[in-house]
C-alpha cells in the first residue's frame, strides 16, 4: 500500500533542527519520476558553525566515560525501532528499495549499534612491556576527534551507522554529508538523534561535492570517512594526502563469481541471479561479471534467465515487489544504452527491458556472447545486468577475475578446497564468498583492497579504525636517570 510520508528537510546543528540556508536539493521519487522534496542545503557559514560545535564537543566527547558513550548508542538503537516504520517509508519514497527490505535494515542498523554499544566497552589499547623498571608503557586507544562522514545513496542509513556507532563509541563526534539523492533518509535519523544524542556528537549536513569539500579541507575535520565511487574517493584521497589527513576509503567494486563444474549449476545459477540483481544491482558487492565452467555454462545461464524473467521488479511498496528502480534515470539510461550497444554487436542480452510505467524501472537482463573485455563486464555497472562468460577451467577464471584495478569481493561456487586456497592465492580481496555471496557478517570485517579502498568496517576492525594510538610512557615515580645531563659532569 503506497504511503506519503512527510520527507524531512531540516538539518541537525548543535542539537538544534536548522533550515539550510543554501540552494536546495531537488530529491525526486524514483518509482514514480515524480519530485518527493526539496531540501535546501547548508551555505559554507552553517558548515563553518557545524564544524567549530564539532571542534568543541569533541574535547568534552573524547573524554567523556565510557558507559555515557554505550549508553548513547544503546538510545540511538532504541529510537531507530521506535521509528521503524517512518524510517522505512522515507527511505522507501527516497531509495525505491521495497519497502519490507527497508524495515530490515532499520533493524539491522539498531543491531549495529547495539552491537558497538557493547565491542566499545572492551578495548581501550594495551600495556606493552615497560623498557625500564618502574615504568608503565600503555598503548592507548584515543579517538580521532572530528570525524566527516560522507556517505553514498544505496543504503543511506546502514552505511552510515557502520562509521557513526563505532565512531561515537570510541569518543569522536561525527559531522554528517549524504548523498544529495538519499539525503531525507538521513535527515530523519538526525530529527530522531536530537532528542537522545549530546548536542554536537553528531550533526547532519545537506549538500552535495561543495559541502563534502569543505569538510575534507577545514582543519577542524581530523579524520575524513567515505564510503562511494573509486573516482571521487580517489579525488579526496589525494586532497587528504596533501592535507596529511587520515582517510578511510570505502570504494567500488566490480566482483567476479566464478562457478566450477563440481556444483549443482541449478542452485549455482539461481546464487549468482541473486548477487547480481538484489537492490537492482546497486549494491557495491554485487556480483558484477561471472566465469563459469563450460561443462555447466548452459545450465547456469538456463537458470540465471529463469531467475531474470520472474524476479518481480515494481512498486517498492507492494509486498510482492522484490526488485524496485533504479535510483536515477541517468543510471537506468546509461545501462539500458550499454545492453542495446551489445544486442547491435552480436551479443545476446536476456531481459533488460524498461517496462511501461513511470520511474527508473529496469528489468534484469543476463548478458553471453561478450568478450570478457567488454566494458560490460570490466566496469562497475552498479545495475541489474550480469554478464556471463565461458571458461576452460580454475586458471583461466582466475587469470579474468583478477584482471581488475578493484578488489571489493569476490564469490566462488565450488566443494573442492584446493580451488578455493588456489583462489584465496590468487586474487587479492576484501571478502571471498564461497558458495553464500553477497552476505555480511556484522562481527567480520568487510572493505576493500586496491582502488575499492584502504578501510575496514564492521567486526572489532571497525571499532579500531576510528581510534589511533598514544603512547604514554609513565615513570611511576621520579627517578634520577644516569643519561640525563647532570650540571659539572665529565662526558662520558
Ligand atoms: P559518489 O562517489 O558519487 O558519492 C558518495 C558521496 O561523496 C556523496 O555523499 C557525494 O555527495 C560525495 N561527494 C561527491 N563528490 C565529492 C567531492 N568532490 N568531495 C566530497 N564529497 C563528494 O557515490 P554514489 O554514487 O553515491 O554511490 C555509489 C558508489 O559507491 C558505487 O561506486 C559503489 O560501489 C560505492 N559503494 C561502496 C561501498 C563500500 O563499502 N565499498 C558501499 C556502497 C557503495
Amino acid at each position: 500500500m503506497t504511503r506519503t510520508p512527510t520527507l524531512p528537510t531540516w538539518m541537525l546543528i548543535d542539537g538544534g533542527l536548522v533550515e539550510g540556508l543554501g540552494e536546495p536539493i531537488r530529491i525526486d521519487d524514483p518509482a514514480t519520476g515524480e519530485l518527493a522534496v526539496e531540501v535546501p542545503t547548508a551555505t559554507p557559514e552553517q558548515v563553518d558553525e557545524a564544524l567549530e560545535v564539532a571542534a568543541t564537543v569533541a574535547a568534552d566527547w573524547r573524554t567523556a566515560a565510557q558507559p555515557e558513550r554505550t549508553a548513547l548508542l544503546r538510545r540511538i538503537a532504541d529510537v531507530l525501532i521506535d521509528a521503524r516504520q517512518r524510517i522505512a517509508e522515507v527511505c522507501t519514497v527516497e531509495t525505491g528499495r521495497p519497502f519490507e527490505r527497508n524495515l530490515g535494515y532499520v533493524d539491522w542498523t539498531a543491531e549495529l549499534f547495539r552491537f558497538y554499544a557493547e565491542l566499545s566497552r572492551v578495548d581501550g589499547g594495551r600495556l606493552a612491556p615497560a623498557k625500564e623498571t618502574g615504568q608503565l608503557s600503555l598503548a592507548q586507544r584515543v579517538p580521532y576527534g572530528v570525524v566527516a562522514a560522507l556517505t553514498p545513496f544505496n543504503y543511506p542509513l546502514a552505511l552510515l551507522a557502520q562509521k557513526l556507532a563505532p565512531a561515537l563509541g570510541t569518543g569522536n563526534v561525527v559531522v554528517v554529508k549524504p548523498a544529495p539523492v538519499t539525503t531525507a533518509t538521513t535527515l530523519l535519523l538526525g530529527e530522531l538523534l536530537a532528542d537522545v544524542a549530546p548536542p554536537g556528537t553528531v550533526q547532519v549536513l545537506a549538500g552535495g561535492a561543495a559541502v563534502g569539500e569543505q569538510l575534507i579541507g577545514d582543519p577542524r575535520t581530523d579524520l575524513v570517512a567515505f564510503t562511494g565511487s573509486t573516482t571521487v574517493g580517489r579525488s579526496i584521497g589525494e586532497r587528504c594526502g596533501r592535507l596529511a589527513k587520515p582517510t578511510h576509503l570505502e570504494l567500488g567494486g566490480n566482483d567476479p563469481a566464478i562457478v566450477l563444474s563440481d556444483v549443482d549449476p541449478a542452485v549455482a545459477g539461481r546464487a549468482v541471479a541473486w548477487a547480481a540483481f538484489l537492490n537492482a544491482g546497486q549494491v557495491c558487492t554485487s556480483t558484477e561479471r561471472v566465469y563459469v565452467h563450460r561443462d555447466v555454462f548452459d545450465d547456469v545461464v538456463a537458470e540465471a534467465t529463469a531467475v531474470a524473467g520472474s524476479v518481480r521488479v515494481g512498486d517498492p511498496w507492494d509486498d510482492d515487489t522484490q526488485i524496485g528502480p533504479l535510483r536515477t534515470r541517468e543510471a537506468r539510461d546509461r545501462i539500458r544504452k550499454q545492453l542495446e550497444e551489445v544486442r547491435d554487436h552480436g551479443g545476446e542480452v536476456t531481459g533488460g527491458h524498461v517496462p511501461d510505467r513511470s520511474g527508473y524501472f529496469l528489468h534484469p537482463a543476463v548478458v553471453t556472447g561478450i568478450e570478457p573485455t567488454h566494458p560490460l563486464v570490466v566496469e562497475e555497472t552498479f545495475g541489474p545486468v550480469l554478464p556471463v562468460v565461458s571458461v576452460d577451467d580454475l586458471d583461466e577464471a582466475l587469470d579474468l577475475a583478477a584482471d581488475t584495478e578493484y578488489g571489493l569481493g569476490a564469490s566462488l561456487y565450488t566443494e573442492d578446497t584446493a580451488a578455493v586456497r588456489r583462489t584465496l592465492d590468487r586474487l587479492q580481496v576484501g571478502t571471498l564468498w564461497v558458495n553464500d555471496p553477497v552476505l555480511e557478517n556484522i562481527g567480520a570485517p568487510f572493505g576493500g583492497m586496491r582502488a575499492s579502498g584502504n578501510a575496514r568496517e564492521l567486526g572489532m576492525e571497525g571499532l579500531h579504525a576510528f581510534t589511533t594510538f598514544r603512547h604514554v610512557l609513565w615513570g611511576l615515580q621520579l627517578e634520577e636517570r644516569t643519561w640525563w645531563f647532570h650540571p659539572g659532569e665529565e662526558l662520558r
